[in-house]
């Protein structure tokens, strides 16, 4: 066994604080990654607060993970010592169901999510990112171009292929008018993809201070969600619509927004339910309302080379592993520019 160190949460309440435990050796598919950085995602928040109930503690979050590959297993053909790896929200999942054989393992009923889960060669849950170095099969390893920012490049692995996926799905192009809702870690991730794939972009959000970043971001317009004025001008005339707010809130009001035939994919997961959507909204228009969840390893590298050939990283706020508490405070108060990515050189060696 490996020994390793890192950051957990030993309960929903307490400051996140070190915590020492065992990798694997690697086996002859495994890649060793020295941990480098490892980006927030708000669902870090969630599952250390235990918000969505089901958390095991004590708890290494951490799902944006990259680094440099120490060792490789005999069978390793990808990767070899010295390279860029990435590691996003799973490591592994059963390989045969029609989900794992279309390269959409995130849909699949055995997904071994990157913490908080269950780990089939130990028996043991999984930990995470917080931590300075993983063991993991390397079809669940990602290639990170050397010309991109790693630091920046750690929020793609959760954050980018979340709204990269959906963008894609619902075949988002030039001539269409596309709206992003809040503009925190995915959001703003939401923006830079929309606008890459021609859209015309409108980023909706509920905090006046960011309208101007997320005109420097590539909104070509943005709305102050709470000033219904400002939605109703917009009424009737999107397309699609990328929400990704992490609480409750009125669906209906950018329902509204849409085209007929127009569709909103949600991918916050708020711990409460929505109190919409209203019937009315969906069905007079024909509007579509529906749902996504990360995006399969292919696609995961598809969306990391797209960003290499187009030079888009997440904007991040580097913090050293004892301000984790006080980034999660800040998270849930919406004051993120735009990720925090926390630098694993900081992390307490014992
Ligand atoms: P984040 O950085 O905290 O951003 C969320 C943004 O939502 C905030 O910055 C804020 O933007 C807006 N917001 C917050 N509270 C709001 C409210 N009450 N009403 C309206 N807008 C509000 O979070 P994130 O990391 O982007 O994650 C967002 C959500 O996606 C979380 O629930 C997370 O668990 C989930 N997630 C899902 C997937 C998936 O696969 N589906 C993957 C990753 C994360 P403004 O200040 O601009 O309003
Ligand atoms: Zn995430
Ligand atoms: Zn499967």
């Amino acid at each position: 066994m490996l020994k390793a160190h890192g950051y957990a949460a030993y309960d929903a309440k307490s400051p996140l604080s070190t915590f020492t435990f065992e990798r694997r050796e690697p086996g002859p598919q495994d890649v060793q990654i020295e941990i480098l950085y490892c980006g927030v995602c708000h669902t870090d928040v969630h599952q250390a607060r235990d918000e969505w109930g089901g958390s095991v503690f004590p708890m290494v979050p951490g799902h944006e993970i990259v680094g440099r590959v120490v060792k490789v297993g005999s069978e390793v053909t990808a990767f070899k010592a010295g390279d860029l790896a990435g590691v996003g929200c799973m490591v592994d999942s059963c390989r045969t169901c029609p989900e794992c054989q279309e390269g959409l393992e995130q849909y699949c009923d055995h997904t071994v999510y990157t913490y908080n889960s269950s780990d089939q060669h130990t028996g043991k849950v999984t930990y995470g990112g917080y931590s300075n170095l993983i063991v993991v099969d390397q079809y669940f390893v990602l290639r990170i171009s050397e010309k991109l920012n790693l630091a920046a490049a750690a929020p793609l692995l959760c954050a980018g292929i979340t709204t990269y996926s959906p963008l894609r799905h619902w075949k988002v192009s030039k001539g269409q008018k596309v709206g992003v809702v809040g503009l925190g870690g995915l959001g703003h991730m939401g923006v830079k993809f929309a606008k890459a794939f021609g859209a015309h972009v409108v980023l909706f959000t509920t905090s006046p201070g960011k309208v101007e970043d997320a005109k420097r971001l590539g909104a070509d317009e943005v709305v102050i969600s709470k000033n219904p004025d400002e939605m109703k001008q917009h009424a009737l005339s999107f397309d699609f619509i990328l929400n990704t707010v992490a609480a409750p809130h009125d669906l209906d009001q950018f329902l509204a927004l849409l085209k007929r035939d127009g569709a909103m994919c949600l991918v916050g997961v708020p711990d409460q339910p929505h109190p919409s959507p209203n019937v009315g909204s969906l069905i007079f228009k024909r509007r579509k309302l529906g749902g996504s969840l990360i995006g399969g390893i292919p696609e995961t590298q598809e969306m990391l080379d797209f960003c290499a050939e187009h030079g888009i990283v997440s904007d991040i706020e580097m913090i050293a592993m004892d301000r984790i508490d006080e980034a999660y405070d800040r998270m849930v108060k919406s004051d993120v520019k735009y990720r925090f990515v926390i630098d694993m050189s900081t992390l307490p060696k014992d």
